[in-house]
């Protein structure tokens, strides 16, 4: 499942995932290989340019030098353009990573010669038929026709409605474990469309991501905080596995034997562990986006950390907010709260967080010390006492609904408190105690 704004803040795209069995790998095999060797290409092009010239090459100059290769025609062009743009994202993540300081990170690098690329489509790479889709190949070439089940292109929305989306991107990925094909795997996104949303001045919602804890503050006056103290250890427990195996592979000659056993056996630890992870992230957005809905939200605020990573890697206080960056996958579970919400009705929006933990929600007083031990909030000029994420949700919601958080009152006053803790049992949130607050 995906979500995108790139278009329209309301547009909603959804993926998904229709497994078309390993034996069908002899007709995918050919291309996925031809997709890696253009891959392969663009890294040694890339590597040989920065060499001479010092200066990476731009993707319009890669596109038209491999257009004149063997190996771009026993692709769609389109796919072949796309292998070129998806290295060119890998790029341009790697020097974002760089200059934030990230000075581990390295660029793209070859794949074995076997590997099986995953192929991307766009619109004019299939065709769609009643029964399925036509994935176009080279010029001459009959397309590879993939049958697929009754209502593949139907989804029901949480209200359940039913919606026919239209396919915008087709790919195919091979599932490879231990050297062997297990499967191949469709991933289809649909675009369902402008998603019609409740009326923007209607009630909000705020949201404090914090490593163990997600404090959210409503127009209605209600305060929850979120305990999800499994999630977080599950996630520093792979943080430190991958800092081992980082390690590790750090002393070994980058390419050698063994090298590439640790890699794969790092890659397969990593996804293990991120199977007990995924489930728990989407039960978290899950359990937000639901109150949102029964409580008749119809704008949910998001914490923008871009400004807070940005600082990583300068001082102290960049080291803080990395090591706070680097517990939870913000970016992954911002985006899922986000489409959850789009299917429900509900925008989000992402507002900076600037002075919205050193200030108290109650006044506006700005004063870091007042967040005392334990992570609570006791100003020293009024006196207003809460748990300092809450105090950081309601002033999110603050800024949203007074569009500044420094020297202005609480536009809302708080009356109650909820507790929710994750129940091991049901893989879910239950609601806890409520008490009156603030
Ligand atoms: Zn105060």
């Amino acid at each position: 499942m995906a979500w995108s704004s790139a278009s329209h803040p309301d547009r909603l795209l959804l993926t998904r995932q229709f497994p078309i069995g390993p034996d069908r790998l002899p007709e995918f095999e050919p291309i996925m290989q031809a997709a890696n060797r253009i891959w392969n290409s663009c890294v040694w092009h890339s590597r040989e340019i920065r060499e001479k010239e010092n200066r990476w090459p731009n993707e319009g100059e890669l596109k038209a030098k491999f257009k004149l290769f063997k190996v771009w025609k026993e692709l769609h062009s389109q796919s072949a353009q796309a292998v070129v743009e998806e290295y060119f994202e890998a790029v341009s993540g790697y020097r974002k990573h760089r200059e934030n300081g990230h000075e581990e990170m390295q660029p793209p690098n070859f794949k074995p010669k076997k590997h099986l690329r995953t192929v991307t489509r766009k619109k004019q790479g299939f065709d769609v038929r009643p029964d399925g889709l036509g994935l176009k190949r080279s010029r001459g070439k009959d397309p590879v026709s993939v049958p697929l089940p009754a209502g593949w292109n139907v989804i029901v929305l949480p209200d359940g409605r039913s919606v026919t989306g239209t396919p915008v991107e087709v790919k195919v990925k091979a599932i490879v474990r231990r050297r062997k094909v297990e499967n191949l795997i469709l991933h289809v996104t649909f675009d369902l469309g402008v998603v019609p949303v409740r009326a923007q001045e209607g009630p909000v919602s705020a949201y404090d991501y914090n490593s163990a804890l997600v404090a959210r503050a409503t127009s209605a006056g209600v305060l929850d905080l979120f305990v999800g103290r499994e999630l977080l250890a599950q996630i520093q427990y792979r943080n430190k596995v991958l800092a081992e195996f980082q390690a590790k592979l750090s002393r070994l000659r980058e390419g050698s034997r063994r090298w590439r056993r640790l890699q794969a056996a790092k890659a397969r630890v990593l996804e293990k562990l991120d199977r007990r992870i995924r489930p728990m992230e989407h039960a978290l957005t899950k359990a937000l986006a639901e109150l949102d809905r029964k409580e008749g939200i119809a704008v949910s605020v998001l914490g923008d950390l871009t400004g807070l990573r940005r600082s990583a890697g300068t001082g102290m206080k960049g080291k803080k907010a990395s090591q706070k960056i680097h517990q939870m996958a913000y970016d992954r579970l911002g985006s899922q709260q986000g489409y959850k919400n789009l299917r429900r009705g509900i925008r989000t929006i992402f507002l900076p967080e600037k002075y919205t933990s050193s200030t108290g929600y109650a006044c506006g007083r700005r004063d870091p010390s007042s967040r005392r031990h334990r992570g609570h909030w006791k100003c020293r000029r009024c006196g207003f006492s809460l748990q300092a994420d809450l105090n950081g949700a309601g002033n999110l919601l603050k800024f949203r609904l007074a569009e500044n958080v420094v020297g202005v009152p609480g536009p809302v006053s708080f009356h109650t408190i909820r507790h929710w803790r994750w129940d091991k049992r049901y893989n879910r949130y239950v609601h806890v105690s409520s008490r009156a607050g603030a």
